[in-house]
């Protein structure tokens, strides 16, 4: 079959699963406000500044016309269907992306893979700014959300909730946690308290979370006189805080530091030899709140050095524009994506842990589809391991078949 055969088929897919899975379809909270964005499958269009005033408006719309990706906006408005300068803003959720493309995993060398547009140039992992070949800045990249990539995207997303919950005050039913559908979580904030914050103090909240411009000196590093000699002090281990995460970070990056990533800091040799052989007599004394200045030859700056790498472990991974955007355009939970045809699903902030969205996030759970798969990497659906495929016909369940359908490594065979 040809390329539109398999866009018509996974148009019938999503047909077939929103005709009975409709009230799988999460209403935003004042769904009236919002703006509404479709991409269709016809041609790629994406239809803006749509609302619906009831959720069934929404559901018999997405029934009707089989959106490939359904979006809604983060923010409320007074005309949603306006346009952009005339719809009236009234206030917009808190909003955080954490999604592989913006982890360095190592696998991403392994499974992932971009052709230049220009001169049809590859490559594996991620795309270049500019094309090797011929200098182009436009490719075709195909990403997989494997294992290792969605782990560190939910480690990422542990850190981001934390940071929510014990520094900013939040509680758990604030926050909305959902698996994106593709490569990472989402999660969203609906209080009064964020609802009228502009970009610069949204800018504030992503610095605060990556961790940009943590300097230990104003967290507790000190180097005080006690009598004729120095002692170094730093922030303690349960400080709230920054302080107490670069405590934390750093107690974390000692526990486990080789030498060489110590020396890569800028530490020198023997200094890094005597950390090492005293690691476990430092992490003592810092768990009793004692003094930082055990090691010979390690000042104030050498120490700012270490906690700095140690601070960066705390902060989360986000992706930091989409945090600043009070007019971003959210794919809808309960809704299919349009590239991997899985659900994007929300869960609540207490099982961050346990979520399985390789699992959770099946959509097609009955049947299977014989396809002809190019390539694509070893990925596990559910409890079962499919693949490595590589130019070769397979009858797959209809949900794995879909999900490669829809990254276009496969084509439907009769
Ligand atoms: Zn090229
Ligand atoms: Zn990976």
């Amino acid at each position: 079959m040809s390329e539109p055969n398999n866009i018509s088929f996974i148009r019938e897919m999503f047909s077939d699963f929103y005709s009975k899975n409709a009230d799988k379809i999460e209403p935003p909270k004042s769904i009236e406000n919002r703006e509404f964005g479709f991409s269709l499958f016809k041609e790629n269009v994406m239809v803006r500044h749509k609302s619906f005033a009831r959720i069934e408006d929404l559901r018999d719309f997405i029934k009707k016309n089989v959106p490939s990706n359904v979006y809604y906006s983060s923010a409320y408005y007074s005309f949603p269907e306006a346009k952009m300068d005339e719809k009236g803003w009234l206030g917009s959720d808190l909003f955080f992306d954490i999604d592989a493309d913006h982890i360095p995993t190592k696998c991403n060398k392994m499974h992932d893979s971009w052709a230049c547009k220009s001169c049809n140039f590859e490559g594996r992992g991620k795309a270049p700014e500019k094309c090797p070949n011929c200098g182009g800045e436009s490719f075709d990249e195909r990403t997989w959300p494997c294992e290792v990539c969605l782990e560190a995207a939910r480690v990422e997303t542990i850190k981001l909730i934390d940071i929510l919950l014990e520094d900013f005050g939040l509680s758990a039913d604030e926050i909305k946690c959902s698996f994106s559908g593709h490569r990472g979580y989402h999660v969203g904030v609906e209080s009064d308290i964020v609802l009228e914050l502009d970009a610069l103090s949204r800018k504030e909240i992503v610095d605060y979370i990556t961790g940009t411009g943590i300097d230990a000196v104003f967290h507790g590093l000190d180097e005080i006189r006690s009598g004729s000699s120095k002692i170094i002090v730093g922030p303690s281990l349960d400080d709230p805080g920054w302080r107490g995460r670069a405590a934390r970070g750093t107690y974390d990056f000692l526990l486990r530091a080789s030498a060489s990533e110590l020396k890569s800091l800028g530490i020198k040799k023997n200094v890094v030899m005597e950390l090492v052989e005293k690691r476990d007599a430092i992490l003592e004394s810092w768990r009793r709140g004692g003094p930082w200045n055990t090691v010979r030859g390690l000042g104030i700056k050498g120490w700012g050095k270490i906690i700095q790498r140690g601070a960066s472990l705390q902060s989360a991974n986000i992706d930091t524009v989409v945090t600043v955007d009070i007019h971003r355009l959210i794919r809808l939970p309960g809704t299919l994506h349009g590239k991997t045809g899985l659900l994007k699903i929300s869960f609540p902030v207490s099982r961050v842990e346990e979520f399985d969205p390789q699992k959770e996030a099946i959509a097609f759970k009955a049947g299977e589809v014989k396809v002809y798969v190019e390539e694509a990497p070893e990925l596990r659906f559910g409890d079962e391991i499919f693949g490595p495929f590589k130019s070769q016909a397979v009858t797959l369940p209809t949900q794995v078949a879909i999900f490669l359908l829809c990254k276009g490594a496969a084509r439907v065979v009769d």
